[in-house]
């Protein structure tokens, strides 16, 4: 091998290795707390899926829980259950402040709950014709699937739904039930399949659904949101993305919070499912004390890139029962893509969103780059925050 060839390969290896790796690594953390698992099982989803944290009595194995922590467990109110992949643990340290742990370990702020906040924030209920699907844009529609999800974040938009270690009763009559509704809504052109995750799903299970959209002729395209690849990226497998690519054009939204996320292991299901030719796109919820400032979403936003996920859509945290500890201004959202205007790749900016009440939808929101309009005379701020005026035509 030339030494220029050989340097290239060498580049390559530290590419890889520059990737965020996790706080412990993956086999310290099974041989510590699952010391009778090998790393087989490890490596298998449904393993993990089996192991997932679920008590109070595992989790103290892990992390030293604060008092806060502990003490809702204590009230054994009826939230959101407690659910963590192995794997995703592993990406927690002991630090109380790690923002994986403040998004998946409950605390006793949670059960405060403000005026504004509501059980179903999007009004989501009341736009539902049947009971797996949300109908609120003209074209698409949102395809309920499931009620589980492999790790349950505690500002999930959908904690009334999620968590009740189920699908929905009977599955198939419920889906059957959403087909025949989308058949009969022929301006449905876009079907969301989310829950809940879908692919907590067997493949079989998720084949049926997606063969069945399919068959719906005026349905163009079809999309999945899930956070599989960062919480259980083990799921995608060579077997799932076998099926997906079947359904083409099918999108897929991934749920990303923090770079801690881009592990080694997420970047490789998303290489997958990227060479399966699925476009992928990004979701992320703006949460205080998590990844509100510049730097951190600057940095989540460019390493989903280098990984083939196309930032999509950020929110400001919904208006959920209990959420209030997690929510960021839209000032402080605005603010922060002001930030990044301009200083990395275009590419890498998402849409800040605020997800409006009441079913009224998605809202973008962005600094108001225009300053003042005169005539033909426009008065615009660049993202340097440098003046010019623009001759309007
Ligand atoms: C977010 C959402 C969609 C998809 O919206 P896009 O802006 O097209 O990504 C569709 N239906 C509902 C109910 C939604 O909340």
């Amino acid at each position: 091998m030339s030494d220029k060839i050989s340097g290239f390969f060498s580049e390559v290896n530290e590419v890889l290795e520059d990737k965020e790796p996790p706080s412990r690594s993956s086999q310290e953390f099974y041989k510590k707390f699952f010391p009778n698992s090998t790393l087989n099982d490890w490596l298998d989803w449904k393993w993990q899926t089996k192991n997932r944290i679920t008590t109070k009595e595992k989790l103290e194995e892990i992390l030293t829980l604060t008092d806060s922590e502990k003490q809702v467990f204590d009230l054994h109110k009826k939230n959101l259950p407690l659910a963590i992949t192995p794997y995703y643990a592993s990406l927690i340290s002991n630090d109380v402040n790690d923002p994986i742990r403040k998004c998946v370990v409950p605390r006793i702020d949670e059960t405060v709950i403000a005026p504004e906040e509501s059980e179903d924030p999007l009004g989501e209920d009341h736009q539902s014709p049947v009971s797996c699907i949300v109908h609120r844009y003209p074209d698409r529609v949102l395809f309920l699937s499931t009620k589980r999800c492999q790790v349950n974040c505690r500002y999930c938009t959908r904690s009334r739904i999620v968590g009740e270690h189920q699908c929905f009763k009977s599955d198939t009559t419920e889906w059957n039930k959403a087909f025949e509704y989308i058949q009969s809504h022929k301006e449905i052109r876009d079907v969301l399949v989310s829950g809940g995750d879908p692919l907590t799903l067997s493949d079989n299970k998720l084949e049926y659904i997606l063969s069945n959209l399919r068959k719906i002729e005026h349905v163009e395209m079809i999309r999945i949101g899930t956070k599989i690849p960062a919480v259980l990226p083990q799921r995608v497998t060579p077997e799932l993305c076998n099926i997906l690519k079947k359904y083409h054009p099918l999108f897929m939204s991934l749920h990303f919070t923090h770079p801690v996320e881009l592990t080694t292991e997420t970047s490789k299901a998303c290489t997958m499912l990227a060479d399966a030719g699925i476009p992928l796109g990004s979701q992320t919820v703006l949460l205080k004390g998590i990844n509100d400032n510049a730097e951190t979403l600057g940095k989540l936003f460019k390493g989903l890139l280098k990984i083939r996920v196309r930032p999509y859509y950020t929110y400001i945290a919904d208006l959920i029962v209990g959420s209030g500890h997690f929510r960021t201004n839209v000032e402080t959202g605005i603010n922060i893509f002001k930030e990044l205007q301009g200083k990395i790749s275009g590419y890498a900016i998402p849409k800040l969103i605020v997800d409006a009440p009441k079913g009224m939808g998605k809202i973008p929101v962005q600094y108001n780059y225009i300053k003042e309009i005169n005539g033909k005379s426009l008065t615009m701020e660049n993202y340097e925050g440098k003046i010019m005026e623009y001759r309007n035509g």
